[in-house]
């Protein structure tokens, strides 16, 4: 474990999951409507997309997102060390916080986010694998995104499933850079989601804060997922 790049990375992390708040808040909308302009608490104009820590001067400071940005980044760095794979999967993970904060705001995986989380692995992953002649590793990350996809696909077409679309078209995403990654990264992040999932729901159940019907995000939860089959390696 590298001390310097595990500060670095920490320091990275925090420090950009500070602008989350603001972005997610005015991307947290119904499929089909335009990003929210104006504040849901004050109704005063959202100038700009970019604003660190709180969406607005009436809102809180969220102190959890940039802590998780934080940890998340910490760790990976803790993990994976000074390697190039560290700087495609950095910007992954603050997409993937953005993501998260969205689908538990608004149940929704908005396409072009999960657009820009491919653009963000599959390319440079390709790349590396090509330039470093170990092209098996791209058709491993090609099958284990199809497999990802496909598992989550038979799951959403489940009746009472309770998952959407945007649920499989990430699943996919993150099953590439898994695969990539190797066999048992992929498996850990298809198991974890539901590990994850399955207690959150029950907890939820029993203090009655949800009722048996109440849709769940899952999107947090493959995120979650896919970031400790990334610790894998
Ligand atoms: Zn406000």
């Amino acid at each position: 474990m590298s001390f310097s790049v595990t500060v670095c990375a920490a320091v990275f992390g925090g420090a950009s999951a500070a602008f989350v708040p603001r972005a997610a808040h005015r991307l947290a909308v119904p499929r089909g409507s335009r990003p929210r302009s104006t504040c849901a608490g004050c109704a005063v104009t959202l100038a700009t997309w970019v604003r660190a820590g709180a969406t607005c001067d009436c809102a809180r400071s969220p102190v959890w997102t940039w802590a998780t940005g934080a940890l998340v980044a910490g760790t990976l760095g803790a993990t994976i060390g000074p390697a190039p794979l560290l700087l495609v999967l950095l910007p992954a993970a603050l997409l993937g916080i953005l993501l998260a904060v969205i689908d538990l705001r608004c149940l929704r995986l908005p396409d072009p986010l999960v657009a820009l989380l491919a653009a963000a692995t599959v390319l440079p992953l390709s790349a590396a694998a090509v330039l470093t002649g170990e092209p098996a590793r791209l058709g491993r990350a090609a099958l284990a995104a199809l497999l990802s996809g496909l598992l989550y696909l038979i799951i959403a077409l489940l009746p009472g499933a309770g998952l959407g679309l945007g649920d499989v078209k990430l699943a996919t995403v993150l099953g590439f850079t898994l695969g990539f990654l190797g066999w048992p990264a992929l498996m850990v992040g298809l198991l974890a989601p539901h590990l994850i999932n399955g207690p959150v729901a029950l907890t939820l159940l029993l203090t009655r804060r949800a009722k048996r019907r109440t849709a769940l995000p899952l999107g947090p939860a493959l995120l979650t997922g896919a970031f400790l089959g990334c610790l894998v390696t």
